[in-house]
């Protein structure tokens, strides 16, 4: 599938040159799917005439999605930053100033270190956006400057997301990254909650061209299966589709482990020595029968009883698996959401083996290198709510209050790397209300945006297609052993600098200049010194070269040098058993029945069995609709929609509402509604379909683009609603503190 620019550039002399093909990379999303650009001219000039798949891809498989060709609209996207800018309040009036790189960073120093003089280190917040993960120089170098702060306050977009995968991992498998991958392309039989991979492409699955392999699965005579409030794209080609309660999957999942046990249908087959706390599992779900959970979850004892007998009979025919991802892990039950998906692949015995969810083996593997520590949890707490930590980072559903609320620790300066926490975070109005009363604030970010616009200062790195790339976290996720080095597509501007740069000139800069404000002897601080000035030397490309020989990757036919000659890729094989090498908890064994969860579930047994799901409300007379996310193909989070391509035709920002409850609200398609929350209202038109479940309405996230200040003209005229000016800071996870979007309670007030 190739996809041509959409409008012709200006004749120059570069056009005179015939295109050259150059490999890369699509890093916008999980998928990381292989390209091909052709390219004409060179040097900076140099353009980028069409972007396709890479057929010889050995993952994406010559796949690419819409989005992959907006790669060329942020290169070229004439609202880019391109150098730093300082922001300038003249007579009520603000301007961006651009400046030097040199006068940024010691601006940057001066307001970072003069809050903390000041206020304690960990009155300076730091704040890390989705894009971090995907591009590489963040993850080689941004540790660098941000542990130099030395604060607790650290945050990232991990706690809208995913965060109850990496509590489960590190409890069940003894590290965070630990994280069984759906094998996709061998199984009989998979069991999708919360989940929308024909829009995604996979999360924490990373699976480019999943229409494909669902369609295989099904001519093998293999079943799908989605659970969603939503009948969404992957629903609609499915085998089979519930449409559950939102915020009730945990009671069903609970279900599916009782059934497990109460039907002897528990087979963890080579898995069984590495399993402790069966019983425990077996005793504490006892109250959660299909039966008990049916009025509650909205689908049937009898569904729910088959659905067990056929992923047990999947188990002996090829291999089962559950998935569930951000429907199920953004709710009030998302840790044990994830724990129960884990337990069933466990005793099924579809955990480690072909056909069920298995480890991956990349050949620079993080967690056997102990690249990534296997984390920690709840070490500290926050300091107004008292929710606990993980690995080093608090929930961001606290973020705000903990700016806002006086006292000591109190956050006064935030640093943003690649993020918009305004339009991504619950109760995102709060959020901005805080930003606006910080002392200094800088971004790393090449937009102005609902978020960034608070800066004092943003520091722009170069865009996607601009600097190399080796995926250092999603080839941990893929569905298949691969190993891919992407070059630049197009030769960064003069003065440009790469995320890596900025980080390191930051890191060096920051320690000499809070030298007398470091703990620890001057030998301490001097090694500490010299470490940042030697890793300002080292791009990610040679730390890359450097792992690949350390780790033994050689072996596998993976160097420096033939990572050069295939940029389409190395094929490494598919998913093989590994976990006896990789388990990392104590004694290399496996708790089923974490304390936290030994605690959680007993009081789960009254809300879960009585019917009355827990984050149900009402406004006076008015029962509450319950309001769900929405992910789109032509959409990524908050940051894609200044592509004109991305977001031309229909109004996509629209509030979906069954044909009952508009017919109940005298609402017609396409009228537009107030719809409010605790924490705010929108205005939003609505589209009636038959495709939501009656009392619920779903919201796609990331739009919002109508607030003063922005600088993004294409995504400012296409603005949307902002989902999370209605999603609720205090409607969070129960253990982790993760933000709830799900089932978020809402009240149509005015047509
Ligand atoms: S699915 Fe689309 S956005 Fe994601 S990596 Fe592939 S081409 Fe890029």
């Amino acid at each position: 599938m190739a996809h041509a620019p959409s409008s012709a550039p200006a004749a120059d002399a570069t056009d005179l040159a015939p295109p050259i093909t150059k490999h890369g990379v699509c890093n916008l999303c999980e998928a990381i799917c292989g390209l091909t650009f052709q390219v004409q001219g060179e040097g900076p000039r140099a353009r980028i005439v069409s972007i396709k798949g890479d057929d010889a891809d050995p993952l994406s498989r010559g796949h690419i999605c819409p989005k992959a060709v907006a790669l060329k609209d942020l290169h070229e996207d004439p609202d880019r930053l391109r150098q730093p800018v300082r922001r300038v309040v003249e007579n009520g009036v603000t301007r961006w100033e651009p400046i030097g790189w040199e006068q940024a960073f010691d601006l940057v120093v001066e307001g970072l270190v003069k809050v903390r003089e000041q206020h304690g280190s960990n009155a300076v917040a730091v704040y890390q956006g989705n894009p971090n993960v995907h591009n590489w120089g963040n993850i080689t170098h941004g540790h660098l400057f941000f542990s130099q702060l030395k604060t607790r306050a650290r945050f990232s977009a991990t706690s809208a997301d995913q965060l109850p995968h990496h509590v489960v991992a590190y409890w069940l498998y003894g590290h965070q990254l630990a994280l069984p991958i759906p094998d996709i392309d061998r199984t009989m039989c998979m069991l999708v909650l919360g989940g929308n991979p024909l829009a995604s492409n996979g999360s924490l699955m990373t699976v480019p061209d999943v229409r494909a392999r669902f369609k295989a699965l099904k001519a093998r005579g293999g079943k799908l299966i989605v659970v969603d409030p939503r009948r969404t794209e992957t629903a609609a080609i499915a085998d089979e589709h519930l449409a559950i309660d939102p915020g009730s999957d945990a009671a069903w999942l609970l279900s599916l482990v009782h059934t497990l046990f109460a039907e002897e249908l528990t087979a963890p087959g080579a898995l069984e020595p590495l399993l402790d706390q069966v019983k425990a599992v077996r005793d504490a779900v006892a109250p959660f029968s299909p039966e008990a959970t049916a009025a509650l979850t909205g689908i049937d004892a009898a569904t729910t009883r088959r659905i067990v007998r056929e992923l047990a009979a999947a188990s002996t025919q090829g291999g089962g698996v559950v998935y569930g991802r951000m429907g199920v892990s953004t709710q009030a039950h998302g840790v044990v959401c994830q724990w129960a998906i884990q337990v069933i692949n466990l005793l099924t015995g579809n955990v480690d083996r072909e056909g069920g969810a298995l480890l991956t083996s990349p050949a620079l593997n993080l967690i056997q290198m102990k690249l990534m520590g296997p984390g920690h949890f709840d070490a500290w707490r926050s300091r107004v709510r008292g929710a606990p930590e993980f690995s080093g980072e608090l929930p961001v559903s606290v973020m705000a209050e903990e700016m806002l609320t006086p006292g000591k620790g109190q956050i006064r300066a935030l640093v943003t790397s690649a993020g918009n926490p305004v339009l991504s975070t619950p109760n995102g109005r709060q959020l901005d209300e805080a930003l606006s009363k910080l002392d200094f604030m800088v971004s790393i970010d090449f937009y102005v945006n609902e978020t960034t616009r608070h800066a004092n200062l943003i520091l722009p790195p170069t865009c996607f297609v601009e600097h190399d790339h080796y995926d250092l976290v999603f080839l941990h996720l893929a569905v298949r052993n691969v190993a891919r080095y992407s070059e630049p597509v197009v030769e960064r501007a003069p003065g440009a600098l790469h995320d890596w740069e900025i980080y390191a000139e930051l890191a060096q800069r920051y320690a000499r200049r809070a030298w007398s404000l470091e703990r620890g002897g001057a030998r301490a601080r001097l090694s500490g010194l010299l470490a940042r000035a030697l890793m300002k030397r080292l791009s990610p490309q040679r730390l890359l070269a450097i792992g690949l020989k350390r780790s033994g990757a050689a072996q596998r036919g993976v160097t420096m040098a033939k990572l050069r000659a295939h940029p389409e890729g190395i094929d490494l094989g598919p998913l093989k058993p590994s976990l006896g090498k990789a388990l990392q908890a104590r004694g290399k064994r496996i708790d089923l029945m974490p304390a936290a969860i030994r605690r959680e579930l007993p009081l789960l047994v009254a809300p879960f069995t009585a019917g009355t799901p827990d984050s149900a409300s009402s406004e006076g007379s008015r029962p509450a609709l319950k309001l769900i996310g929405r992910r789109e193909v032509r959409s990524n989070n908050s940051w894609m929609h200044n592509s004109e391509r991305l977001v031309s035709g229909k109004a996509r920002c629209t509030l979906w509402i069954h044909p009952d409850d508009a017919q109940r609200h005298a609402l017609q398609d396409g009228h537009t509604v107030t719809l409010a929350s605790r924490t705010g209202r929108i205005q939003v038109p609505v589209h009636i379909t038959s495709d939501i479940r009656p009392g619920v309405v779903s919201l796609p996230h990331g739009w919002g683009h109508d607030r003063d200040g922005v600088r993004l003209r294409v995504a400012s005229a296409h603005a949307g609603a902002s989902i999370n000016d209605l999603t609720d800071d205090r409607q969070t996870e129960r253990i982790s503190a993760n933000a709830a979007f799900s089932a978020v309670p809402v009240w149509i007030e005015a047509a």
